[in-house]
């Protein structure tokens, strides 16, 4: 790295008050009048347990100091009308979009819209009901990242549509159904394929908590464990590489495919029953189809990862032993998504190999792959040397820079 090397760049979250006032800004804009209301919902960084959620595995995510604000009104009719200032990243038809929520079905909505819609259309699919909204969005969480920022938009709708459709679905047991009609709008209405991770993280996460999320369940098993990394001096790096990721693209549906296909020739329902087998490695190494193999190996060795984690987390050992140990399952999280499960790209390996070569206690990919964000765990004091030397791979590699966020 030499001296002229320009400064990292950095995603900076809004304080609370910022973040309403922007969506505020926006919603005057485009209605000439103040909204009702500001309701927020965070992004997500996931600790550990990628790809388990549909595999009725284990999870461990946190959620970022990113939020995106929704400022709403009810409307004298029944149309729906979302406008959002996020910038060029999001794809869809311009930034306004308007329609009768009677005419909201799954085949008449496409891009951006189809997740707030999609959420109306999921409450009003459920029975809840209610009169027109004016819906304006403002988001600190950078767009296609792999950082939930799609879930943190229909689960600030969710808020706001609860709240000003009084359908007090306030209490954890009704919020479950907040988060799945978060899902079914990414399913079913923007057709993104999500297993809920991003929802229930997003809706039942506090600041401060991981959550290990147990999908065996239905509805999922919530555990907050306390996230108290910067007690002793650490944070999560999160770095946004240039590579946004696409989940329609079928690829995330190829590996859900053959989760299934490893689950049927195992003979069990889903791979969570391998991986709550003593022998299930062993099992899976007797797989005769390679890929299969591989699938399953890594969900159920990812599985096994985010207990090993949780334990760390609670545990008593002294603090630098559990931190290197968690580190070390992090590192093997991403070895395995990317040579078993294979949704690693050329961006996110060096990101995790420059954070490596810092001195990192753990790096991985975050989220679906393909691109999006990897983290990487870090002493608070060398956090911004970790971001130049990974900022100065990227350059050096030839490829476009990545940005940084600390949650
Ligand atoms: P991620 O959830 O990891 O950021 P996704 O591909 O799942 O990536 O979701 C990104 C999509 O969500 C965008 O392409 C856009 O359609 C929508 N989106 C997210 N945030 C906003 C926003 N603030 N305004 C408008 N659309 C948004
Ligand atoms: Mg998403």
């Amino acid at each position: 790295m030499n001296a002229s090397s320009p400064e990292p760049r950095w995603y900076e979250p809004w304080a609370r008050a910022s973040g309403e006032a922007r969506a505020q800004q926006c919603f005057a804009d485009h209605f000439g009048e103040a909204a009702a209301g500001v309701w927020s919902a965070p992004g997500r960084v996931n600790l550990i347990g990628e790809h388990t959620d549909y595999n009725f595995g284990l999870a461990l995510p946190t959620i970022i100091r990113h939020r995106t604000f929704v400022a709403a009104s009810v409307r004298d009719d029944d149309d729906l009308v979302i406008v959002s200032s996020g910038g060029e990243d999001i794809v869809g038809p311009g930034k306004r979009w308007q329609g009768p929520m009677d005419d909201i079905t799954p085949e008449s909505t496409d891009g951006w819209p189809a997740y707030p819609a999609g959420l109306v259309w999921a409450l009003r699919e459920r029975g809840y009901d209610g009169p027109g909204l004016n819906l304006a969005f403002s988001s600190s969480i950078p767009i296609g990242a792999g950082l939930a920022s799609s879930a943190a938009l229909t689960c600030s709708t969710a808020m706001a549509v609860n709240a000003l459709w009084r359908l007090a679905l306030d209490s954890d047991e009704r919020h479950i159904e907040l988060a799945e009609a978060a899902m079914d709008a990414e399913n079913l209405m923007a057709k993104t394929p999500t297993g809920g991770l991003d929802q229930y993280t997003s809706l039942f996460c506090r600041e401060g908590s991981a959550i290990e999320i147990d999908f065996s369940t239905s509805p999922p098993t919530f555990r907050p464990t306390p996230l108290y990394f910067p007690d002793y001096g650490l944070a999560l790096l999160v770095i946004v590489t240039p590579k946004r990721h696409r989940l329609t693209d079928g690829r995330y549906a190829q590996r859900y495919d053959e989760c299934q296909q490893a689950s049927k020739a195992l003979g069990v329902q889903s791979l969570r029953e391998v991986a709550d087998d003593p022998h299930g490695l062993r099992r899976v190494e007797g797989l005769s189809e390679e890929v299969l193999k591989k699938r399953a190996r890594h969900v159920v060795s990812e599985i096994e990862r985010v207990r090993l984690v949780s334990e760390e987390l609670a545990g008593t050992a002294p603090a630098h032993e559990r931190f290197v140990d968690i580190g070390r399952q992090i590192y093997r999280s991403h070895t395995s998504l990317a040579v078993d499960f294979e949704v690693s790209c050329a961006e996110l390996d060096l990101a995790v190999n420059a954070a490596w070569t810092s001195g990192a206690l753990g790096a991985r990919l975050v989220g679906g792959g393909f691109g999006g964000a990897a983290i990487a765990l870090v002493r608070r004091t060398q956090m911004d040397a970790t971001a130049r030397l990974i900022d100065q791979s990227f350059m050096d590699a030839g490829m476009e820079r990545p940005g940084f966020l600390v949650s």
